[in-house]
């Protein structure tokens, strides 16, 4: 063990720094974003950080609005936004149909509890549904599909961590992008560039339950279930060494990295849900000295 992690230091190092993001997004700023980008004024990433572009996007509305420009979102800014601010969070139950501030309020906590539904835009539609139903499973409440006090409640818990330990799928890893927000929509996995062939090891002992093409832009994909419900994900790669139904051990050869589906260059997208929820690979994998 100890001359494995000091092996692999100097190749973790070399990307930099890498330790979990701290969760300092705010799903309300990521409504005001998403209003923001609906004017026209936005163009940034909905991360639900107010950085410079929303700064900056927040006094171009109050300029048009006639408002006195200091950049802070009071009441009268938010009027300005129009119907689509009229609703905050927890002043009306949602459901399919439903747009506005709140919408993507909830759109973005879900996200942020592993439960993305395509691009953040506040409107209701079938891909959140889907995702609230799911998380209401998750946690155990009655899955109708409406966002009332008991759901929005949930919300506020932090989101699911990973209960197992998990190793390094490649052996000299580099980290592209992070678990989060990314442009307009929930990356729900970390990408490793790597070479196309590089080989893919299993993070952890399990059973093989997906070992083939998947549509949606996953591409050629292994998943292994390793029990408590946690699974673990390889996508895009160019070939599969496993087959469904066989049992592996950890740092076992699944497959090798490539581009297949939606990916603009060889990569592996590593992706661990636990109950279906996806969480951050990072807060599981040995980051380094001490780990
Ligand atoms: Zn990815």
């Amino acid at each position: 063990m100890r001359a494995r992690a000091l092996l692999a230091l100097p190749l973790i190092l070399a990307a930099g720094a890498i330790t979990p993001h701290a969760t300092a997004a705010d799903a309300g700023v990521a409504a005001l974003q998403v209003g923001l980008h609906s004017h026209g004024l936005y163009e940034g990433p909905i991360d639900g950080i107010t950085g410079p572009g929303t700064a900056n996007a927040i006094r171009l509305l109050q300029k048009r609005a006639h408002l006195s420009v200091d950049g802070v979102v009071g009441p009268q800014t938010r009027r300005a936004l129009g119907r689509f601010a009229k609703h905050r969070l927890g002043s009306r139950k949602l459901l399919v149909g439903n747009k506005g501030w709140d919408v993507a309020s909830l759109q973005f906590q879900l996200a942020e509890h592993g439960f993305p539904s395509g691009s953040f835009d506040g409107i209701f539609g079938p891909r959140i549904d889907v995702a609230l139903r799911r998380f209401q499973d998750w946690t155990g409440l009655k899955t109708d599909g409406v966002a009332g006090p008991a759901t929005l409640g949930a919300l506020t818990a932090p989101p699911p961590t990973i209960p197992l330990p998990l190793a390094w799928p490649l052996t000299a890893p580099v980290l592209g992008d992070r678990f989060g927000p990314r442009g307009n929509r929930w990356h729900s996995g970390i990408d490793l560039p790597a070479d196309s062939g590089t080989p893919v090891y299993s993070a952890r002992s399990g059973q093989v339950v997906w070992a083939g093409w998947r549509d949606g832009g996953w591409g050629f994909l292994v998943i292994v279930a390793h029990g408590r419900g946690e699974r673990s994900m390889y996508a895009h790669l160019s070939r599969i060494d496993v087959r469904v139904g066989v049992w592996i051990g950890r740092g076992v050869r699944v497959g090798l990295v490539g581009a297949s589906g939606d990916a603009t260059g060889p990569h592996l997208h590593f992706e661990v849900r636990v109950r279906n929820a996806s969480v951050d690979p990072l807060r599981a994998l040995p980051l380094g000295e001490g780990h």
